[in-house]
């Protein structure tokens, strides 16, 4: 087996800078304080920062031309300090009969990012983007392969949720709920490897409108291949959403191929560090084991498995490997993922297996790997 050398972290870092690439500020950037400062700035009447909020977390509504409750020349002015365009679509794609939505968007900058709308009769669920690219270089994951292009920004986490939140509600997937509820951080980036902006997104997802979604924090997963002082940072938070781990092999020497990361944080560190935070928050960690033919799914491992999280607050979601263009590995056969999932109950270990959706749109998980050239 081949150990891949140590991958370079960007971990999380105090407040947001606004570097070349970053995008000009917008409202969702900041708290409601933070937006009245900049209206107060801009010689309008405080109580626009609440009425722009309103139709932008209230009402879904993101062009400002629509907002005719504030005059046009005020409505210009705000609208150019605080909802510069964050997202430009630029293919919107879909399968699962209209239930499954995956959109590429560009950015300020021209980086390009992925976001996913799942339509089911309980619920409606988004998997967004952190970054655009990334820079843990998981060798199974279509968006590893690529490397790290930059960080989102806040705004532009949010948006992607704002705007597909307005596509659910405008009623176009039939037989499902038209109010988004669901928000999963496994889209394109590792979300703790952007730490403050990810943090200050949850913030905007959570609070109640106008200052933010009024999205339910259980209803929110941050999924991370397991960097451990940013899993320990974001146990104090007071944010108690669902956590993720990707784990993807219960012994080190496999786990430090598939998640290069492990060579820094190893299985019984990022486990700790996730024990750690359920009994902070009570919530039940998500481990995220991907099926992969003869490299991960031995009975061995299963039962290896079975034994670390045999009476945590945990459940394993085993995903079937979604083969990336060019990779040798395949997911497993469905007999071996059954055996996995039966040594998994037998130790006590609540099990499911993720369904997978997207796939013939490349929206299923690991293959966001935006490219003009996909087109
Ligand atoms: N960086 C974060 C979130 C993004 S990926 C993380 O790694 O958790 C979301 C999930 O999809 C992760 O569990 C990831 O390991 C998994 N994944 C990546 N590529 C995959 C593939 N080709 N097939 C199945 N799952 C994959």
């Amino acid at each position: 087996m081949t150990t891949l050398p140590v991958v370079p972290l960007t971990l999380g870092d105090g407040m947001p800078s606004r570097r070349a690439s970053m995008p000009p500020v917008h409202l969702a950037d900041l708290d409601l304080a933070g937006r009245r400062a900049i209206v107060a700035e801009t010689g309008e009447q405080a109580f626009r920062a609440a009425q722009l909020s309103t139709h932008y977390f209230g009402r879904l509504e993101r062009d400002p031309a629509a907002m005719t409750d504030i005059p046009a020349a005020s409505r210009e002015r705000l609208a150019g300090h605080l909802m510069p365009k964050l997202l430009t679509p630029v293919r919107e794609l879909e399968c699962d009969d209209g239930a499954t939505r995956k959109s590429l968007w560009r950015l300020h900058d021209g980086a390009l990012v992925e976001s996913v709308l799942m339509g089911y009769p309980d619920r409606v669920t988004v998997c967004i983007s952190s970054q655009a690219g990334c820079g843990m270089a998981c060798p199974f994951c279509a968006t590893g392969q690529a490397g790290l292009t930059r960080n989102l920004s806040t705004a532009e986490i949010v948006d992607q949720v704002v705007y597909l939140a307005g596509v659910a509600a405008s009623g176009v997937m039939e037989g499902v709920p038209r109010r988004l509820s669901h928000v999963v951080f496994m889209g394109m980036g590792e979300p703790l490897a952007n730490y403050s902006r990810v943090i200050a997104a949850l913030r905007r997802l959570t609070s109640p409108a106008p200052e933010g979604l009024g999205l339910s924090q259980r209803h929110i997963t941050v999924s991370t291949v397991g960097l451990v002082p940013a899993m320990k940072k974001l146990a104090d938070e007071d944010l108690s959403v669902t956590l993720a781990l990707s784990l993807h092999a219960p012994d080190d020497e496999l786990r430090d191929e598939l998640v290069p990361v492990n060579q820094r944080w190893k299985v019984a560190e990022v486990l700790d560090a996730a024990w750690a935070y359920s009994a902070k928050t009570g919530r039940r960690i998500s481990i995220e084991y991907a099926m992969i033919r003869d490299v991960n799914d031995q009975p061995w491992r299963a039962d290896l498995l079975g034994r670390l999280l045999a009476g945590r607050l945990a459940h394993v979601n085993l995903i079937p490997l979604n083969p990336t263009p060019g990779s040798r590995w395949d997911a497993s056969p469905k007999p071996v993922e059954r055996e996995f999932v039966r040594r998994l109950r037998e130790a006590g270990v609540p099990t499911t297996v993720r369904d997978t959706r997207g796939r013939e749109i490349d929206g299923a998980c690991g293959q966001l790997a935006a490219s003009e050239g996909e087109a």
